[in-house]
């Protein structure tokens, strides 16, 4: 198609130029003066023709003859000729030519640029899909894990029901067969007593006919409707979520402060779950794994595999730093937090600037206040995730988390004089969990 319309182009630029061309020189027309018989000439052509002839003279194309030398300047077509001239000269094309291969050229490397593009577009929905995929079969494995729970729960109780059902049948069913045998013994005494009483009429009564021992039979057993059906009549899908805790992988750990890390200006609570900053130094044995110049404090639980959960609730402390650090960190000096030396952290400022615990601290966009921070510690995947713990929504997780032994980390940070310091409070979710 492209060379078809090619091949017009030029065929008709070609005849335009034989059009344009003079009939003398046979060249493009060179100041074109046109004669009466509409015939076109270059002006010095069709002067040098005519020049020495005296009288008429005659057009060299068609012979039609005149009576003097008369022609006049055709401005159109002198305008035309001009264009044909550029657009056929060699600069001209070589320049189009030029032009054309650099549009060419561009095209190229344009689609080269899309057709990248495409394949990486498409690489990317490859791996969107196998991302999803693998996420797919872990939430379906979740899911499995706590339909199985419920599922051994649910055969549980029906087996426990099923067992009292038949302990309150066997008892009552040994009391029938005890009732019916004394029903059946007695059944035969009134027999004899009452064939004795016919034979009383024909021979004198001696003695009474032997009669069988009857058999004691206790008092029948209570079958107390509501103490069997009270248990079943629970709550208990309440009962089953509150036992579900146990079973929970992970489920939320039970952390307690280790006092023996304590700042000296922190202060725990008997139970090991509250600490507060206070401006009373506590005098503590020395002890190497207390921090001194960073308020702070660990866990007494510390973790090197596996996936752990926790709670934490600052209630509205406008200043806090928590998360996890590592066994071994400096707790003898002032350390900046951050993954590099340990740490892998949030932390809240002012009561509304929440940062991500990085060198420089990275500003987190934080919708409403969190008074319970979750935090989450996937050891085997060294991921250190933030959550907050009133609606769950995720705030920040470190994908490049700790290697080796860590513990939950915490600092009440120390309130300035105007407020007064608020706790850290570990929570125990939920209060205890119910024994299977
Ligand atoms: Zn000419
Ligand atoms: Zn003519």
């Amino acid at each position: 198609m492209a060379a078809a319309a090619a091949a017009a182009v030029q065929s008709t630029r070609g005849s335009l130029r034989e059009d344009l061309t003079c009939a003398i020189c046979c060249d493009l027309f060179r100041e074109p003066v046109m004669l009466a018989c509409m015939h076109h000439f270059c002006k010095s052509c069709i002067s040098r023709y005519w020049r020495g002839t005296q009288g008429p003279v005659t057009c060299p194309q068609c012979r039609k003859e005149f009576s003097s030398k008369q022609f006049q300047t055709n401005y159109l077509v002198a305008a035309m000729v001009e264009k044909v001239r550029a657009t056929t000269s060699d600069a001209y094309t070589k320049n189009l030519e030029k032009q054309l291969k650099e549009a060419l050229e561009s095209h190229r490397l344009r689609k080269q640029d899309f057709i990248n593009s495409i394949h990486r577009d498409k690489e990317k929905m490859n791996i969107i899909k196998s991302v999803a995929a693998d996420l797919q079969a872990r939430v379906k494995s979740e899911f499995q894990a706590l339909h199985q729970i419920l599922h051994d729960e649910e055969a549980c109780t029906l087996e426990q029901l099923r067992r009292e059902q038949e302990e309150e049948l066997v008892k009552v069913q040994h009391h029938l067969e005890v009732t019916e045998q004394a029903a059946k013994e007695l059944e035969d005494n009134i027999k004899a007593l009452q064939e004795a009483s016919t034979a009383t009429q024909d021979i004198v009564l001696t003695e009474l006919p032997a009669l069988r021992p009857c058999a004691q039979v206790d008092i029948a057993p209570e079958f107390d409707i509501n103490a069997f059906s009270n248990k079943y009549l629970a709550p208990l899908q309440y009962i089953t979520w509150r036992r579900m805790f146990k079973s929970l992988k992970p489920g939320p750990s039970l952390l307690t402060f280790d006092v023996d890390t304590a700042h000296p200006s922190i202060q725990v609570s008997r139970d090991k779950t509250v600490a507060v900053e206070s401006n009373v130094m506590t005098h503590h044995v020395n002890h190497n794994k207390r921090f001194l110049q960073c308020v702070n404090i660990l866990a007494a639980q510390g973790f090197q595999s596996g996936r752990h959960y926790w709670e934490v609730e600052v209630g509205t402390s406008p200043k806090w730093d928590l998360g996890v650090a590592l066994e071994n960190v400096n707790r003898h000096a002032r350390i900046k937090l951050s993954p590099e030396s340990g740490y892998w952290t949030l932390r809240l400022r002012n009561g509304n600037e929440y940062s991500v615990g990085k060198q420089p601290w990275e500003r987190l966009r934080v919708r409403s206040s969190p008074q319970r921070l979750g935090v989450f510690l996937d050891c085997d995947e060294r991921r250190v995730s933030f959550y907050n713990a009133d609606d769950m929504s995720l705030l920040y997780s470190f994908a490049n988390g700790p290697r080796g032994k860590v513990f939950p980390f915490f600092s009440p940070c120390i309130t300035d004089s105007r407020h007064k310091p608020q706790p850290i409070k570990l929570l125990h979710y939920p209060p205890a969990a119910l024994s299977g």
